[in-house]
């Protein structure tokens, strides 16, 4: 898996403006000026984005950060 493609996406549905992702991970996400993430890139294709994606979804307090294709709603 590490070596194919995966888009990146936040639900602001579970966002609770937390920013541990952007803070953590600027290479991922920014800061809006609203407070909510948005993504710097829009899909992981690199070990490191893999690894800085998968840390940022697991710091995520309300777990609103996943891939696209995953089913954990
Ligand atoms: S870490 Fe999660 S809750 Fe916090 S800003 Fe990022 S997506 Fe939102």
């Amino acid at each position: 898996m590490a070596d194919s493609v995966r888009w990146l996406r936040i639900d602001f549905d579970k966002c609770i403006k937390a920013g541990e992702c952007y803070y953590n991970h600027p290479e991922l996400f920014r800061r809006t000026d609203s407070g909510y993430p948005a993504l710097r890139i829009r899909r992981a294709a690199t070990p490191a984005q893999f690894r800085e994606a998968q840390e940022a979804m697991e710091v995520c307090p309300s777990r609103a950060i996943s891939y696209e294709d995953d089913s954990t709603d």
